[in-house]
């Protein structure tokens, strides 16, 4: 068979070749899979403050290499302030979450004692899985790719990661920084490769981590539930953000235009619709309007570290502007007002489409029902929190969210209503930096977590280990024979009298 196409990669915002590099097939899948297996034991071995040491040490490589942020602003088109801001930034701080005391004590043995054996106790051991395949999207070439092997490697798996074939340089150039730094060979592999190295991983690691679509996700989780391994999906959403009369409406305004716009629109847990209460909902609008108007759109500078002189980056897979340009015909179609954008930035030269806002917006459009997953937002106007509540949960997704009022515990009230993995009251996007607590979808948009304990050990497997208790385990061989061969009627009446007084 020919090897595959080579990946082309290009920089969206300019339309340039920035490098052409060979894609990774299954056969060579499969060999990064062996020598991650080969390299686990030794890792997995390493006390945890080893392991711990090599993370940090690779994550201060990232923050210290001069031309690391240019490669993911080049691949993905997006500014130097979110290539720094969002996603290093992200990485270093779940670096030291995992790497420090919490990591240390989500992954340590745990003594459980049981009331009824008081002379036994358990220990509860998290053993690595072994080789985690790790299968990142495009949008967030550094978040969602290398920084989700963090759990896996602190755990003490070795991680062959597949990045998407639109961004692999990202995470080939994390693969060169972990040899440079001098970090064991095989426990990091990445190969870049498209769909069929991507199956090849779920066909033959111990677990896989996926981010990316829904329809992409059932296909990786198919191939893994017929191995009988664990699948973490992280998938879209149909994020709704509440605001109600009594919200800061310029501080919401700002909110959705921010959660909206950022990353071009291509994040998962953007707000990607927002239901307003009817009475506030023109002013809202007009706020939100007045904020895009004040957004600077263009191609991101590289090799200009102290460069922030733009907002808004371009799109970085293309299929997504025509996405974009569907949605809005429809919404217009249906009687929805286009209030900024609307269009392609052709003046900008590259994918570039400019923040959308959408009035008027009813549930009829597939902008309101549909992932979007780039610069278009829909303004619904709903009669009450109710109503709200009821189309925020009449999705398919539910991956996060926001709810906007005065009254904060009439906004929690009805957070803890919706149907979502994650919410925040008066603010939108900043869940996926509180590493402390656990994030990830229900129904459509996924399964398993990132981020806290939780997070963490879904990446091991479980031993338990039932031992004598070291003060009460002389009373073992007196409860075997009391318990056990030959059955007595004189212990039968005494549990029987036992379970009559403590059930
Ligand atoms: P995608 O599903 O097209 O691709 C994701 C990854 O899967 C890529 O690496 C791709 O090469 C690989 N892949 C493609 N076909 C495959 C197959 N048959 N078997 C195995 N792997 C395969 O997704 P995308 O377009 O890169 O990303 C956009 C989607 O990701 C959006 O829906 C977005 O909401 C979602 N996303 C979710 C989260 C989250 O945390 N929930 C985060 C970021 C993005």
């Amino acid at each position: 068979m020919s090897p595959p196409e080579p990946l082309r990669v290009t920089n969206p915002a300019t339309g340039q070749l920035i490098e052409e590099i060979p894609c990774a097939d299954a056969a060579a899948t499969e060999a990064a899979i062996d020598r991650a297996r080969a390299a686990q034991p030794a890792w997995g071995a390493l006390p945890f403050a080893e392991r711990a040491r090599a993370l940090r040490r690779l994550a201060r490589a990232m923050r210290d290499d001069g031309g690391f942020l240019d490669t993911l602003s080049a691949e993905s088109g997006k500014p130097r302030y979110e290539a720094e801001l969002i996603e290093l930034f992200y990485t270093l701080e779940l670096t030291r979450y995992y790497t420090g005391r919490a990591g240390r004590r989500a992954l340590a043995d745990e003594l459980r004692h049981p009331l009824i054996f008081a002379n036994k106790r358990a220990r509860v051991v998290r053993h690595p899985r072994g080789v985690v395949g790790v299968i990142g999207p495009w949008n967030f070439p550094l978040l969602n790719n290398y920084a989700d092997c963090v759990g896996p490697l602190i755990a003490g798996n070795a991680v062959v990661l597949k990045p998407s074939d639109r961004t692999p340089l990202t995470s080939l150039r994390v693969a060169a920084l972990w040899k440079q730094v001098g970090l064991p060979a095989g426990v990091l592999e990445v190969v870049p490769g498209r769909a069929e190295a991507g199956q090849a991983l779920a066909a033959h690691t111990d677990m896989i981590f996926f981010t990316g679509s829904a329809g992409v996700g059932h296909q990786v989780a198919a191939t893994a539930a017929a191995r009988m391994i664990p699948a973490v999906l992280e998938l879209g959403g149909k994020s709704a953000m509440i605001v109600l009369a009594d919200a800061d409406l310029p501080r919401a305004a700002h909110a959705a235009v921010w959660s909206g716009f950022a990353g071009s629109g291509q994040v998962c847990i953007r707000t990607e619709r927002v239901l307003v209460e009817a009475s506030v909902a023109d002013r809202f609008a007009a706020l939100c309007a007045e904020e895009v108007g004040r957004l600077r759109q263009g191609v991101p500078a590289l090799g200009q570290p102290d460069a922030s002189e733009i907002d808004v980056g371009a799109v970085t897979f293309a299929p997504q502007i025509a996405r974009a340009e569907s949605q809005i015909a429809d919404a217009i179609a249906k009687g929805g007002r286009v209030l900024t954008g609307g269009a392609r930035r052709g003046d900008l030269g590259g994918q570039f489409f400019a923040p959308t806002l959408i009035a008027d917006a009813t549930v009829e459009m597939a902008v309101v029902r549909e992932e979007t997953f780039g610069p278009v937002l829909p303004i619904v106007r709903v009669a009450d929190a109710e109503e709200a509540l009821r189309l925020a949960n009449d999705s398919p997704m539910g991956l996060s969210g926001s709810v906007w009022s005065r009254d904060v515990g009439k906004a929690r009230a009805l957070a803890r209503r919706l149907q979502t993995g994650s919410v925040c009251l008066n603010d939108a996007l900043v869940n996926y930096f509180c590493v402390e607590a656990p994030l990830g979808g229900i129904k459509q948009s996924g399964m398993g977590l990132r981020h806290g304990p939780e997070g963490l050990r879904q990446f091991c497997r479980i031993e338990t280990i039932v031992e004598d208790h070291p003060l009460l385990g002389w009373l073992s061989p007196l409860v075997d024979r009391r318990l056990t061969f030959p059955y007595r009627a004189s212990t039968l009446r005494l549990l029987r009298r036992f379970m009559h007084l403590f059930y």
